[in-house]
């Protein structure tokens, strides 16, 4: 009869919790927030999107209490990911920020071309590094041991961060329930299908329990396997067809900007995307049409898809 009591799953927040571990999941304009607060120190992994600065020390606040925020940790530092930084660190003027190794040099200078902020037309408030988030070696975080592992593919200097005792992988943009983030490098010519995979088939050497994604709800057990099983299929589709991850890559750097600024009117939509060598680099490797051609064409997939409305001159966010 004992034998009930084993096999109630205790559910999974609950779990975290109990392991100072709290998710603060948000959109998919800013990263979800994983704060550690079983240790001495309070720690915070990613933390959203620039414009969202204040709602995440307000969450943070209220989380923490009295308590200060002691860290902050960036799995990468892709603008929806750090663009919280500089408001944590104003609001907690002694904690440190952690990085991975590959872009220090660029946040030391803020070259917001290197960190990608400029070139996709997103805004990342400047911030400091104090200490490197160097994969291989041991981290300490909320009293709990982690593992910190270099993951490539979507960035290629993204981390993520595995708690081997109770099986828990930070999986940021490489891994989601529904998928992984856009593979950066592709879009420019650069190898980086390979390194997905081999992330991917990191991942399931770890065979992780509880996976945090950074955008999305926490997921276990199966859902994990089936999450691998997906984007296992999503990449051979990408590799098959490079110049659909291109328009699925320029989709989603407009959705990104529509979910910013929420409605905007078209011709500065128009503007925002013309302004970018970047956009343009991507979308003429398919297509030797006017940009504005293309633009339109990109717009009225995400229309058709749902993704956004035009309302005359607007362009809303759906
Ligand atoms: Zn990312």
């Amino acid at each position: 009869m004992s034998v009930v009591r084993d096999s109630i799953e205790t559910p999974t927040a609950e779990r975290l919790s109990a392991l100072g571990i709290t998710v603060l999941e948000r959109g998919w304009l800013s990263s979800n927030n994983i704060l550690l607060t079983g240790g001495h120190e309070a720690a915070l992994i990613d933390t959203g999107y620039a414009t969202h600065a204040d709602l995440t020390v307000e969450l943070v606040r209220q989380a923490l209490g009295e308590r200060p925020l002691a860290r902050i940790l960036n799995t990468h530092l892709h603008s929806d990911h750090c663009g919280g930084n500089a408001a944590l660190k104003a609001a907690w003027p002694d904690s440190r920020i952690a990085i991975p190794p590959g872009l220090a040099h660029a946040v030391r200078t803020w070259d917001a071309v290197e960190l990608s902020h400029a070139p996709t037309g997103q805004q990342c408030p400047r911030f400091a590094a104090d200490e490197l988030l160097t994969p291989g070696t041991p981290l300490n975080l909320g009293g709990l041991h982690w593992e910190v592992l270099a993951a490539q593919g979507h960035d290629p200097h993204a981390v993520i961060l595995f708690q081997p005792t109770h099986r828990i992988l930070v999986s940021a943009d490489a891994l989601w329930a529904n998928g992984f983030g856009v593979v950066f490098p592709e879009l420019e010519g650069e190898s980086g299908f390979d390194e997905v995979r081999a992330t991917l088939k990191l991942i399931e050497s770890l065979n992780p329990d509880i996976v945090i994604p950074g955008h999305g709800s926490v997921f276990t057990g199966p859902a994990v396997r089936e999450a691998l099983r997906l984007a296992h299929s999503r990449l051979e589709q990408f590799e098959t067809d490079p110049a659909r991850h291109r328009r699925h890559a320029l989709k989603v750097l407009i959705k990104f900007k529509l979910l910013e600024w929420q409605r905007c009117r078209l011709d500065t939509l128009t503007d925002w995307f013309l302004a970018s060598d970047y956009f343009c680099r991507i979308a003429r490797r398919d297509s030797a049409a006017p940009m504005q051609e293309v633009l339109d064409g990109l717009l009225s997939q995400l229309e058709r898809s749902g993704a956004l409305r035009r309302d005359d001159e607007l362009v809303l966010n759906a």
